[in-house]
């Protein structure tokens, strides 16, 4: 046994799955998880000592790479001068003074802890806001593991949602209405029938949950202006995208204003926290100024600032995103002229710093064509690449990540690397 499955094995034992987060059990891809012992730059160690090429990034938080020095040392000042105070810091002002300067849409902010704390939260706060409480969300889109969000399409065409997980009562998931991505016709028939009961529409601006779907324009412009006539809240989720596609993440790249927006990953630098903001008129609903209660005993942690100020920061470099994006796009399209090479059906795309890679002739822009991609496939294709020393998202319905770490020679390794496993059929 390697030290990886000796440690799974140990870890089932007091661990549910051996894992505190599904994804990484690798039950979509086999095997025993890698268990890592260390980061840097670009690049992950495991149990047994093997070195991968990382394009998970801890799912997106990792913009800068691994064990960032200037983000660790931030993090240990911090730690020094105390780890908690409940009780307000300046770093928190900062931070929010940045994110309120870098996201468009955002007069006021309020930082958590995680994503789904920023979901949840911002879902409570259009539903206060607008006294309504139904919601729209879109298969495939993950907005964290609130009640309302874990939620499946109902049976009929526009009839509300039932619970994707044991748990959520039926009474709750009833509120939610489950629409197809990238399908605007789709949502302005929702509007039609149930428009006066919207509270708010949460969407990924960028799917990044579905392995990776780029969103029609019409389809986020259909959005805005539906839930702008009916007096729906529009929410971008931007846990993922945010400062991932750019620097003014999704709403910046695609020229949307949404009226609250929740952010996580990168905003936390690799440390726990989420941020979720908007409208002053909204924002101001929010407890102690408002009805709508919300709280947290470790919001704002200081070490998690920290680490956000930092990432923020060094984000803000002249060329930062040229770079990262056009990086991304290299690994990508090296992928796809070696696939095609070898006249294997694949495809691949990026936005900024995140991609897909799909077992698939060509890019799937639906929930029901991700679906259709060869599951098979990627997963000997992952096997593969890990064998190889590259680590890719355990399951093909999972989005990958470049860090500013990544160097030239790193992508074209790993396309030399995928173009070897291609060539081997
Ligand atoms: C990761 C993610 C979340 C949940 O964030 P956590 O920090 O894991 O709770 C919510 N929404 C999107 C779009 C995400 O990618």
């Amino acid at each position: 046994m390697t030290h990886n499955e000796e440690l799974f094995t140990r870890a089932r034992k007091t661990i549910p799955g051996g894992v505190n987060s599904p994804v990484r059990a690798f039950r979509s891809v086999g095997g025993a998880p890698r268990f890592f012992t260390r980061g840097a730059g670009a690049r992950v160690w495991d149990a047994d000592d093997k070195c991968y090429v990382d394009y998970v990034g801890s799912w997106g938080p990792l913009i800068l790479g691994h064990a960032d020095a200037d983000t660790v040392r931030a993090v240990q000042e911090a730690a020094a001068k105390g780890l908690s105070f409940g009780a307000p810091t300046i770093g928190e002002i900062e931070l929010a003074e940045l994110l309120v300067q870098r996201v468009p849409s955002m007069d006021m902010v309020r930082l958590v802890s995680s994503g789904t704390e920023a979901t949840m939260s911002a879902i409570r706060l259009a539903r206060g806001f607008t006294g309504r409480d139904a919601i729209i969300k879109f298969e495939g889109c993950y907005h964290g593991h609130g009640d309302s969000l874990l939620v499946k399409a109902g049976s009929g065409l526009l009839t509300f949602g039932n619970p994707s997980s044991a748990g959520v009562p039926a009474d709750l998931a009833q509120h939610t209405l489950v629409l197809d991505y990238n399908d605007a016709q789709g949502l302005r028939d929702a509007f039609a029938q149930h428009g006066k009961t919207i509270a708010c529409v949460i969407v990924e601006p960028v799917a990044g949950n579905m392995n990776l779907i780029a969103p029609k324009p019409e389809f986020l412009a259909a959005m805005r202006e539906l839930c702008t006539r009916h007096g729906s809240v529009l929410i971008f989720d931007e846990v993922m995208t945010g400062f991932r596609v750019g620097p003014g993440s999704a709403q910046g790249l695609y020229g949307i204003t949404p009226d609250l927006s929740t952010f996580g990953k990168v905003v936390g630098g690799g440390m726990p926290l989420g941020a979720f903001g908007g409208r002053r008129d909204i924002m101001e609903q929010i407890a102690p100024l408002g009805p709508v209660y919300q709280a947290g005993t470790l919001s704002g942690n200081p070490l998690s600032v920290a680490a956000g100020l930092v990432t923020l920061k060094k984000i803000a470099a002249p060329g930062f995103y040229e770079a990262l994006t056009a990086r991304t796009k290299s690994l990508v399209d090296g992928l796809a002229a070696a696939a095609k090479r070898h006249g294997v059906k694949f495809s691949a795309q990026s936005v900024g710093g995140m991609f897909g890679v799909y077992f698939a002739a060509t890019p799937p822009t639906s929930y029901a064509e991700v679906m259709a991609c060869d599951k098979e496939a990627f997963n000997r294709f992952f096997h593969s690449m890990l064998d190889a020393g590259f680590y890719l998202a355990p399951s093909a319905f999972e989005a990958g990540f470049v860090s500013a770490a990544h160097t030239d020679a790193d992508i074209a390794a790993t396309v030399a690397a995928a173009d070897a496993i291609f060539a081997a059929g």
